[in-house]
């Protein structure tokens, strides 16, 4: 600032003082502007509207004192860093000076105003104010500064912050991700568990069938070790086991996009064949292209087998309802035949007229018909006691040639009646043909086969005995034989014939009489003695029945002779 520009304000209520502070002014600051007035009010007026660079003031004035309007500069920011210096009439006035002091005033001056005195007190007051003005500057500019410095610091903060709130968001974001990377890792390994404990079989191949993944399911099933199915092509969707249109129609439908749904054969490591219910879908990428086959699998061969023994059961059922109506029919046939005989020939011998050889052969008739009559009772009550476990087995010495002697003399005249020859085989001697069996059944099982023969033959030979035994070799059984001329067996028949009333001409069809009860009979006797049933028969050339027997010689019977005839002389 320079000194000469400097504005002064004086207030004094006493115009002369005003005048000599002036004067005195200009000439030790000829520059300098001096500002008057007259009271502390209008002093102020003038301090607020043109902010003089010092203040003069005059401590006693009427109205408001020097102290009062001091106070009022010191209190306003517009003047309160102007130097105000008392003009005091008191040199030594202590008490006004400390007054002063307290009011804010910077300086002192005594009146009268001495020259020297008032260019010390307004060159100080200069420098206070242009220290205060210099302070003040410096104030604003550090204050300017830290307006700058805050509002950088403040866009920095903001951005900070931002930065920090990005950070943030980018963790959220970071943290969701991870926690979908886990939720869906631990997706991934829940179905790889289930997948891997699963009781079906699951695999999944390439585009061309080669497995790359299977279950541990599939490995037990088939029986294969992992590192022999990995890579090599799937069993299931190799054209091996069923016809090729089978699995062309397979591929073209998976091939298509599309699942295939179906019933499979399938072979394990070892060999065995297992059915399986597949269901066979395409694995399709996100740009819609198949990628892979899975093939899940569920082991159907218990179902299908079970469903086999229902049908054949079902089956059975109603061929089983067949017989049982066949016979009834068969049965009241087979009573009712004979019966008539009876009371119609008995009916018929009432008449007084007859000759004795009429008489006799109705006589022959009844006879014949009681027989067969009785025939069928027994061997109803033989098959109810043989269902009933009620038979029992006499074991004892029996000489099988006697018995073929004795069926051989019996059925002879009935045979030949039919103009056929009968013949008998009896290999072993009279003494080495004893054997330890039940003589009863062997003679009712030959009779069974005997009478067969002669029924269902018409023409030629009948031939029954036993096979002969190589005594050296000691054979466990005795292979007894029944061989006839006859209708013989067709080829789907012969399973059957041994089943309880089966004939091979059933129903309407029936041409023979019999309740086909006789072979059953005889194939229950011959297991009961150890022994084993069958026959070979073609039809229209004759049947051979054979049975078995264990070949038990009976303690009685002599040593066996394996000497040769030469020797014996
Ligand atoms: P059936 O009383 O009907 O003769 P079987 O049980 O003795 O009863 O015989 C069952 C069926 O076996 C006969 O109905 C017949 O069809 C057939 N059969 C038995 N023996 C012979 C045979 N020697 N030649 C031809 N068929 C026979």
């Amino acid at each position: 600032m320079q000194h000469e520009k400097i504005k002064i304000l004086a207030i004094d209520d006493n115009s002369d003082n005003l005048i000599i502070i002036r004067a005195l002014i200009s000439e030790v600051f000829p520059n300098a502007i001096t500002m008057t007035a007259l009271n502390g009010v209008k002093g102020l007026e003038i301090a607020f509207e043109k902010a003089p660079d010092i203040i003069l003031l005059d401590i006693i004035m009427p109205g408001m004192d020097g102290y009062e309007v001091c106070k009022k500069l010191k209190a306003h920011s517009k003047t309160a860093d102007i130097p105000v210096v008392f003009i005091t009439a008191i040199k030594d006035d202590k008490r006004n000076r400390i007054k002063a002091l307290e009011a804010g005033a910077e300086g002192f001056l005594s009146k009268p105003v001495d020259t020297s005195e008032l260019t010390a007190q307004i060159r100080a007051m200069m420098k206070i104010r242009e220290a205060t003005i210099m302070k003040k500057n410096e104030k604003e500019r550090l204050e300017k500064l830290i307006e700058e410095r805050t509002s950088e610091l403040q866009k920095t903060h903001s951005e900070t912050l931002n930065l920090l709130k990005f950070f943030q968001a980018e963790n959220e974001k970071r943290k969701k991700s991870e926690a979908a990377l886990k939720e869906s890792e631990e997706q991934t390994r829940l179905f790889k568990r289930a997948v891997d404990s699963s009781s079906v079989s699951i695999i999944i191949t390439d585009l061309e069938g080669n497995i790359i993944y299977t279950n541990p399911f599939f490995l037990k099933i088939s029986g294969y070790e992992k590192d022999e199915v990995i890579g090599s092509a799937s069993s299931l969707l190799k054209a091996t086991l069923q016809p090729d249109t089978f699995y062309n129609n397979l591929w073209k439908r998976i091939l298509s996009g599309k699942d295939w749904m179906g019933e499979i054969k399938n072979q394990k490591k070892n060999g065995e064949i297992y059915w399986v219910n597949a269901v066979i879908s395409p694995i399709i990428s996100s740009s819609g292209e198949t990628t892979n086959f899975v093939i899940v699998t569920e082991d159907i061969t218990q179902k299908k087998q079970l469903l086999e023994d229902l049908i054949a059961a079902k089956e059975k059922a109603e061929e089983s309802d067949k017989l049982k109506t066949a016979f009834l029919a068969n049965m009241s046939h087979e009573i009712r035949t004979p019966m008539n005989g009876i009371l119609g020939f008995a009916e018929l011998l009432k008449e007084p007229d007859l000759t004795s050889e009429i008489q006799q052969k109705y006589i022959h008739i009844i006879e014949k018909s009681g027989a067969r009559m009785l025939n069928i009772i027994n061997n109803i009550v033989d098959i109810s006691k043989i269902e009933a476990g009620l038979i029992e087995i006499n074991i004892s010495d029996s000489d099988i040639n006697e018995q073929i002697d004795f069926i051989y003399s019996f059925f002879k005249p009935e045979v030949e009646e039919k103009k056929m020859q009968l013949s008998c085989k009896k290999p072993l001697p009279d003494e080495k043909a004893i054997i330890r069996t039940d003589r009863e059944k062997l003679f009712a099982i030959f009779t069974n086969l005997v009478k067969n023969a002669i029924k269902y033959s018409n023409q030629g030979t009948i031939e029954f005995g036993y096979l002969p035994v190589d005594l050296i070799q000691k054979p466990e059984s005795l292979v007894f034989f029944v061989k006839d001329t006859g209708i013989g067996i067709h080829k789907d028949k012969i399973g059957i014939i041994f089943e309880r009333f089966r004939q091979v001409s059933e129903g309407k069809n029936r041409h023979y009489e019999g309740a086909g009860l006789g072979l059953s009979i005889s194939k229950s006797y011959i297991e009961m003695l150890g022994g084993s049933i069958w026959v070979e028969s073609e039809e229209g050339i004759g049947s051979c029945f054979y049975f078995t027997l264990p070949f038990c010689p009976a303690k009685s019977a002599p040593p066996v002779d394996l000497r040769t005839e030469n020797e014996k002389k």
